[in-house]
């Protein structure tokens, strides 16, 4: 049911508030109706694109070249959804793990807790499966699969059973400014709409699925309006900031049929290599760049080069791009935090958003490339040509894609406060009733799409939400 602003107030209290409808909100929400709890939906935006909104998503990034946050992210219902390109992977089992080369990159839980949501995650983007990984000859890599959603927009698919489910009460143009608390727990969350209208939102359970950025910004600005009650042991706040890395990395030949585009290290030579996840995939297109390629084999493999040139229209032969995207190290210097000049309409600080690569980024996708340029060559398939870049000469290209628009960490899961701001169930560290949902948990992030992982998470949360109460 769709409710305004000045209903919010009389019609609470709710068993649970929450903000944002994005897949992470949007899921959550029906879970929990389907569970028979009451839930109150706020959202910031309305049920299309407006520029009065989407204006609150205007921040600054300081750091490597970085997209436009105004432009990419969607504030409106459904969020992200809007303009996701639907491509679909569930985290691997060693992106939970603990590694010794890198001892922040793991999660206090395990992908088995969230293998059970991972067929009902599937279901609300629209897809079936996702084929296993597939090892190859060789030994050190494996075939991997993604799938691709319609790519389904969560605003269009599931408005109606939102707005029509008795259980649901949602609230549009209504913009979570901050969480108030007193020293035991939440109280509420102060909403704002575009007119100027004030409500305060109360419930038994309250969870922030506001986006990869948002989520930390909100609790930033919370925990300044109320004196540091919201998130107790902010010392993590904002920081280990992630996205996946994503560029272009050289072009390649095949000369064998080459099945699959899309490879990764096998977890037994990741581990044994201590390199974090790194996703290649090969885009085929006919023949462009396998010219230039076979010129300059020509000057290493004479005989190779000629076999090429005489079968180069032939079906063993093809070729294309090489790219990667890339588990990016969590540090805390790569963090959200709170402008000291700009506020939003409503007066919350704008974002500033400290994103830089690290030297260990780099050896990341510089090893595994070589590596595979390398199986390519033993095993007689293919060659790959990297570009300067990725041999240690010169830096990242400034006219590629750089990343994938996926928003990670910033209240980050962990087993204690000093190392996270959620635990394993999403809850605020300290506070009885403040939960965190979407990628903003990761406190590592694979090279996977997240919105996957993200909906197997609203369901767990689901579950555990309706067992507490
Ligand atoms: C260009 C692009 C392509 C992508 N492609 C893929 C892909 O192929 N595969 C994949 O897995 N992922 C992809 N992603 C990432 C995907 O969009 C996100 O993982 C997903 O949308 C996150 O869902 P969410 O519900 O956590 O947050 P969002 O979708 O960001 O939803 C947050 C919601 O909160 C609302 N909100 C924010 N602040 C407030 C506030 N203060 N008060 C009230 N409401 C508020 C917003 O309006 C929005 O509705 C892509 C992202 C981009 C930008």
């Amino acid at each position: 049911m769709l409710i305004p602003l000045a209903a919010v107030a009389p019609l609470a209290p709710y068993d649970c508030c929450i903000v944002g409808t994005g897949p992470a909100g949007i899921t959550l929400a029906l879970e929990l109706a389907a569970h028979g709890q009451r839930v109150l939906l706020c959202e910031g935006g309305g049920f299309d694109l407006d520029p009065e909104s989407q204006a609150i998503f205007q921040a600054e990034v300081i750091g490597d070249p970085y997209h436009d946050l105004a432009y990419f992210r969607m504030r409106f219902f459904g969020g992200g959804s809007a303009n996701w390109g639907g491509w679909c992977r569930a985290l691997d089992a060693i992106d939970f793990e603990p590694k010794p080369h890198h001892p922040l990159a793991h999660w206090p839980i395990r992908k088995a807790d969230l293998d059970p949501y991972l067929e009902a995650a599937l279901a609300m983007v629209e897809v079936d499966g996702i084929p296993p990984d597939e090892p190859i000859p060789g030994g050190e890599f494996q075939r991997i699969h993604f799938v691709w959603s319609p790519p389904t927009r969560f605003g269009t698919v599931y408005r109606a059973q939102v707005v029509e489910h008795p259980a649901i009460h949602l609230c549009l143009n209504a913009n979570a400014t901050h969480v108030r608390a007193d020293d035991r727990h939440v109280t509420g969350i102060a909403l704002e709409d575009f007119a100027g209208g004030r409500a305060t939102a109360t419930a038994r359970a309250y969870v922030l699925a506001t986006g990869g950025v948002e989520n930390s910004r909100l609790l930033l600005w919370s925990n300044e309006v109320e004196g540091g009650r919201v998130v107790k042991d902010a010392r993590t706040l904002g920081r280990y900031w992630m996205d996946h890395p994503t560029f272009t990395l050289g072009d390649f030949v095949t000369f064998r049929p080459f099945e699959g585009a899309y490879f990764s290290l096998t977890p037994a030579r990741q581990r044994a290599l201590g390199l974090l996840h790194c996703g290649l995939r090969f885009d085929r297109h006919e023949h462009a760049p396998v010219a230039d390629l076979v010129d300059d084999l020509a000057t290493v493999a004479p005989e190779l080069a000629g076999w090429l040139r005489r079968h180069r229209d032939g079906p063993a032969v093809g070729g294309g791009v090489l790219r990667a995207s890339w588990e990016q190290e969590p540090r805390p210097e790569n963090r959200v935090a709170l402008s000291p000049r700009e506020v939003d309409r409503f007066g919350v600080p704008r974002t500033v958003l400290h994103w830089t690569k690290s030297p260990e980024d780099l050896v990341t996708v510089q090893r595994t490339a070589l590596r595979f340029g390398a199986h390519l060559a033993a095993a007689d398939v293919g060659r790959v040509r990297l570009d300067d870049w990725v041999l240690g000469q010169g830096d990242y290209p400034l006219d590629d894609e750089r990343t994938s628009n996926h928003h990670l960490g910033g209240t980050r899961m962990a087993a204690s406060p000093d190392a996270g701001v959620v635990d394993a169930n999403l809850r605020v560290h300290g506070q009885p009733n403040l939960y965190v949902l979407g990628s903003s948990v990761f406190p590592s992030g694979g090279y996977a799409n997240p919105t996957v992982t993200i909906i197997q998470l609203a369901f767990r949360l689901a579950d555990h939400l309706t067992a507490a109460g």
